[in-house]
């Protein structure tokens, strides 16, 4: 109660921003994810590794746009080709570019495929490379995981896909991390299109995949013929090739978004050849993929720039170790506690269990305390700290060791106010 009115006292410009948008939206909210009881925190304004709020308070921004946003606010280089581009090139020309070419060509090189496509988001990235996998194979079924999140209309918090799910008889759903569960699902139907997998589950947040179950997953899917599809939209920024390079992973077609359209609007799905030639419009039955935005100039030139001047291999693997560093401490910190930080690299989870479990194999394992997650939310707001409500972080380059640092000690006096 008492967190609630001081939420309420420190963002009162927000609480009539939010009024105002309500008029327009539906609960003043057009992503779902970023609402948060009793109204969201507006934001004003971000720089580097910071945002800034219509209140006034400055925040060492921890969301990271959900890994899209891995450039931070206002990187110099991305900035700078994003206004050459304006000036230059122009916004969206209604034709083919060289920028699309060469941002293709680099992806494919770092991430080992033959062939790729834009797409504007994740979700659609997900959506084409499924539809390109029943193309191929003639078959129907679509193997996905509990706790798996592949966008806005691929949810699947449990044994049934979500209600806004689309094809909603198509999809078969195996446990988590559990291989005899993967095997039997994967290889019983005799209609399964593809399998879909996150290497390391996003929503969960950061439920890792363990070794033996991710290859289990590819092998089961080879064995029946079906498309292995890895979600990489999250994990690509993990190694240099991606997850499926950290995990020595193959998989037929890979999807892609976030961070590799440099901050602007980003999709992408792409692997084998044979499969890819589907959308090839040279074939007189190529299956369509259009899409407005899919070869958008801003995307195309600052994806580029960032993933071939910024976020180059060597950085890479430096900031992933930063993360590692981090999460550690953070690991340490909560041994004996009911908080569990799980994840890889920048990308990091942050969970308030009841049981005071120490691992998660899968989002079902996960009994919450809501309550303390929501506490810890706000008063790491309060201590500065800007964080999703579920309680993940996505880290941004450039942020100096002496805030996460603070950060760690901010969660240590946390740790102490509410000891029980
Ligand atoms: N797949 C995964 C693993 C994601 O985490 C997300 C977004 O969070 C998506 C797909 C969807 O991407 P987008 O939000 O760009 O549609």
């Amino acid at each position: 109660q008492a967190a609630k009115a001081r939420f309420a006292e420190r963002n009162v410009k927000s609480l009539g921003l939010h009024q105002e948008a309500a008029k327009s939206l539906p609960g003043g909210n057009t992503r779902s994810l970023l609402h948060t009881a009793p109204f969201p925190v507006f934001l004003k304004s971000g720089k580097g590794h910071q945002v800034t709020d219509e209140d006034g308070h400055t925040y060492t921004d921890l969301v990271g746009e959900l890994t899209a946003g891995l450039y931070g606010h206002s990187q110099p280089l991305i900035q700078q080709v994003l206004i050459d581009t304006i000036k230059n090139v122009g916004l969206n020309l209604g034709g083919t570019t060289t920028l699309e070419t060469r941002h293709a060509a680099l992806i494919c090189e770092r991430f080992k495929l033959d062939r790729i496509r834009f797409t504007n988001s994740g979700t659609e990235a997900n959506l084409h490379a499924i539809q390109g996998a029943k193309r191929f194979t003639g078959k129907k079924k679509v193997v996905v995981f509990t706790g798996g999140y592949h966008g806005g209309c691929y949810t699947f918090p449990g044994d049934r896909p979500a209600e806004n799910c689309v094809d909603k008889d198509d999809w078969i759903i195996a446990e988590y991390n559990d291989i005899e569960d993967t095997k039997r699902k994967i290889e019983e139907s005799e209609d399964v299109a593809a399998v879909l997998l996150e290497g390391m589950q996003g929503r969960g947040p950061c439920i890792v995949g363990k070794h033996d179950f991710l290859h289990q997953v590819q092998q089961s899917a080879r064995k029946v013929g079906a498309v292995f599809i890895l979600d990489e939209v999250q994990t690509s920024r993990l190694a240099p090739g991606g997850l499926q390079e950290h995990e020595g992973l193959q998989p037929d077609i890979t999807t892609l978004g976030k961070f590799l359209g440099g901050g602007i609007a980003f999709g992408a799905f792409g692997g084998r050849e044979d499969i890819m030639r589907v959308y090839d419009p040279r074939e007189s039955n190529a299956l369509g993929h259009s899409g407005t935005f899919n070869n958008n100039t801003l995307g195309m030139a600052a994806g580029y720039a960032g993933l071939s001047q910024v976020y180059t291999p060597a950085v890479c693997s430096e900031f992933s170790g930063i993360g590692d560093k981090l999460r550690q401490r953070l690991q340490d910190l909560t041994r004996d506690t009911k908080i569990l930080v799980t994840g890889l690299g920048t990308i990091m989870g942050i969970h308030f269990l009841r049981d005071g479990k120490k691992e998660l194999k899968s989002f079902r394992d996960r009994h919450e305390d809501a309550e303390l997650r929501r506490l810890f939310w706000f008063e790491m707001m309060e201590d500065g700290f800007w964080i999703t409500e579920r309680g993940s972080v996505a880290l941004i380059i450039g942020t100096p060791w002496a805030e996460l640092e603070r950060f760690v000690e901010c969660v240590g006096e946390f740790l102490e106010r509410h000891r029980s």
